[in-house]
């Protein structure tokens, strides 16, 4: 059997809720019933909104919930730091090289230039679109800018990027010349989303990536990464939003679901890790269990639910 690493990903920019441990959670359960190895990376590198507190205080509440993680901070670091604002060099690394060899090419619009532009919905998604402006400047064009630029991927050709999602079966996108160029490091130095995560599962052998729906779309554009940095594609599954009954999805700016409330309510870890499983379709009704017991009792494959796009919990 394939050696089975996965990842949870948080950003600490809030205390987790509930739509943060449905994720947790399945890539435990599954990562434990595979005996696999599973990463706690956080993702820190938005540095204005990332605060160490939150990244101690997910930590606590997975402790809480008997959600635990075999590399990461607390755990043993097999392949180096997973705490995204100590790995900033293997980054910038990255984008070095990329300039070097023409990877890449500097952006010098303006954010009010890129929201005009991208403001029209591309592909049903609002992902931003390029309309190549600075694809072809040339040294002069560039010395002559006043702007520290972006710097941008430059997609050769259009490209055909697939892969199996291991919920939601084959998908395919092509990546186009100019629209699809995209951003891997901003004007201020900030490593952008895409690139630090593929760069780190990439470098941290990641073999499956669950994660939620809404990332869905920014797969082929990892994809495009890692096969740019020669590594072997991960396994992915997108798992449904959990959604309100207006069909708002549940966030840290909604009361009463984080950990940290649900605890401070009475509820137990017990209580939660049923309902997960209930809204998996693991179970016909909630009902109290460690995360433990489900470890040993019941099987990824129970859960019925993960195929829908969203689910409706509350
Ligand atoms: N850090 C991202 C988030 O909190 C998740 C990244 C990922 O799973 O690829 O939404
Ligand atoms: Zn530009």
């Amino acid at each position: 059997m394939m050696n089975v690493r996965t990842r949870f990903a948080p950003s600490p920019t809030g205390f987790i809720h509930l739509g943060n441990v449905w994720v947790a959670f399945l890539n435990w359960l599954y990562t434990r019933q595979h005996q696999g190895e599973l990463v706690l990376r956080i993702e820190d590198i938005d540095q204005t909104r990332s605060r160490k507190e939150y990244a101690q205080a997910l930590m606590e509440d997975l402790d809480w919930l008997g959600l635990d993680w075999d590399e990461g901070p607390g755990g043993n670091y097999a392949y180096g730091s997973t705490v995204q604002s100590e790995r900033l060099s293997l980054y910038r690394r990255c984008v070095e090289k990329w300039k070097q060899e023409g990877r890449v090419y500097p952006c010098y619009c303006t954010r009010a230039r890129i929201h005009k532009i991208s403001s029209a919905p591309h592909r049903g998604e609002t992902l931003p679109v390029y309309d190549g402006h600075c694809r072809n400047l040339t040294n002069e064009q560039r010395k002559r800018q006043e702007r520290q630029p972006s710097w941008r991927i430059r997609i050769e050709k259009e490209t055909e990027e697939s892969f199996h999602d291991l919920l939601r079966g084959d998908a395919t996108q092509r990546l186009k010349p100019c629209e699809d160029d995209f951003v891997v490091m901003r004007a201020d130095g900030q490593i952008a989303y895409q690139l630090a995560v593929s760069c780190d599962d990439g470098a941290m052998g990641i073999t499956h990536v669950f994660r939620g729906e809404d990332l869905f779309s920014s797969t082929f554009y990892q994809i495009a990464i890692l096969k740019e940095l020669g590594y072997p594609l991960p396994v992915y599954a997108h798992l449904p939003l959990l959604m309100d009954q207006e069909g708002n999805r549940l966030s840290k700016r909604q009361h009463g679901i984080t950990i940290r409330d649900m605890r401070a309510a009475g509820i137990t870890a017990e209580e939660i890790i049923g309902k997960l499983l209930f809204w998996a379709g693991a179970l016909p009704a909630p009902e109290p269990l460690s995360a433990t017991y489900a470890a040993k009792n019941i099987p990824f494959s129970d859960c019925r639910n993960l195929k829908q796009k969203s689910i409706i919990v509350r």
